[in-house]
């Protein structure tokens, strides 16, 4: 059997999760389940699936000791349901205790090397960006945002880091790629370790939530920490891995390379709605094969809009779940159903978004000036 490949630069769909957890040595989450108290909707509905150490982070939460979240986006665009993920990990595992510090990178250095957009479009991007993630409810407090071009701190990791591998291992982990992309997998593995660095308090766990697909990232990641930690004394990273959503042509990620059969959070709400209601759908034929035979959720693009984002609660995405396959509920009035929850969701995100663009700029100026020690 071939081994799965994973290509965090891709828009590949995974197939399977548990030959990817057995392959890459990912643990499950739900035996750590019962240590959440209020599970967030990723936890309880199965999105987020596997992790790497996220014991350590849990014992922090516990013991009231520090930690940090980190993750990023690439501003190649707007948000997408596929970064809005990562975002509400982020803005959760935050809300978990008041020790915990939020560190988001804008992967200008990325977005360079692999879409080449410039420098200057891309900081114009990084602030809608910011104020999307604020207005999903992130706490600025804690939160340190910057920009990887001038964030000289992960510069020099990723510049001592690139005397520890070559070439072979990280062919060995992605594939024969660009130069380019070797190095921002680097400045990455230096934006996961920057929040150990003394300027930040020191070694700490660190929670990345991902998804499934950049776990090259952090393996990576964390081999490197193993190595300089003698000289850093770093913690391996943790991880939170969620699934990959179907695009609305259900064959791709939802992801910004697929923005015909995707839509952002900046889309016109009617357009947003008009897409989903034009999505490929797991429905059958006929009416009558589907009321015979029921839907298929589980290849459905309109079901993962309900699981990933937009049921109201548990209850009602497992309604939407048996009634689909019980051949209970219809396609039409599901899209229906789903268009309207997606176009008041763009409404009201895109009104808080618009009255944060002004602290958002403000919280990328501030990682400009020497941050405090936390
Ligand atoms: S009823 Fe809804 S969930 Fe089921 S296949 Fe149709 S659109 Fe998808």
């Amino acid at each position: 059997m071939d081994r799965q490949t994973l290509d965090p630069w891709g828009t590949s769909l995974i197939k399977d999760y548990s030959r990817l957890q057995a392959e890459f040595g990912i643990e499950p989450v739900s035996p750590l389940l019962k240590r959440f108290k209020n599970p967030s909707h990723h936890l309880s509905r199965g999105i987020d699936f596997g992790h790497r150490d996220l014991g350590r982070i849990l014992d922090a939460v516990d013991n009231n000791n520090r930690f940090a979240v980190m993750s990023g986006i690439k501003p190649t665009g707007e948000f997408h349901l596929g970064t809005k993920m990562t975002a509400d990990d982020m803005v959760y595992f935050q809300s978990l205790s008041k020790k915990a510090t939020v560190f988001y990178a804008i992967a200008d250095v990325e977005a360079y090397c692999d879409n080449g957009l410039s420098f200057a479009e891309t900081s114009k991007m990084a602030v809608k960006n910011v104020a999307d993630i604020l207005a999903l409810g992130l706490d600025p407090d804690r939160a340190v945002v910057y920009l990887q071009s001038e964030e000289m701190r992960v510069m020099k990791l990723a510049t001592i880091f690139s005397r520890g591998v070559t070439n072979n291992m990280l062919k060995a982990i992605y594939g024969e790629r660009q130069v380019g992309l070797y190095w921002s997998a680097l400045i990455q593995a230096g934006d996961i370790l920057m929040p150990q660095l003394p300027d930040f308090g020191g070694p700490k766990p660190v929670l990345v939530p991902v998804g499934a697909d950049q776990d090259p990232h952090i393996r990576l990641t964390r081999d490197l920490a193993a190595k300089y930690s003698g000289e850093f004394g770093f913690f391996a990273p943790s991880a939170i891995y969620h699934r990959l959503m179907l695009s609305l042509s259900g064959d791709t990620k939802m992801s910004k390379r697929t923005i015909e059969s995707s839509f952002t959070l900046d889309d016109p709400p009617a357009a947003a709605a008009k897409k989903v209601l034009s999505a490929f759908t797991g429905g059958r034929a006929t009416v009558e094969e589907q009321r015979r035979l029921g839907g298929r959720a589980d290849i459905c693009p309109v079901y993962d809009l309900y699981r990933f984002h937009f049921a109201e609660d548990d209850e009602h995405t497992e309604r939407v779940y048996n009634e689909c396959v019980k051949g209970i509920r219809m396609c039409g009035e599901c899209k229906q159903e789903a268009a309207g929850l997606v176009k008041g969701f763009l409404a009201r995100q895109q009104k808080k978004r618009d009255g944060l663009l002004g602290e958002a700029r403000e919280l990328i100026a501030k990682s400009r000036k020497a941050p405090s020690r936390r």
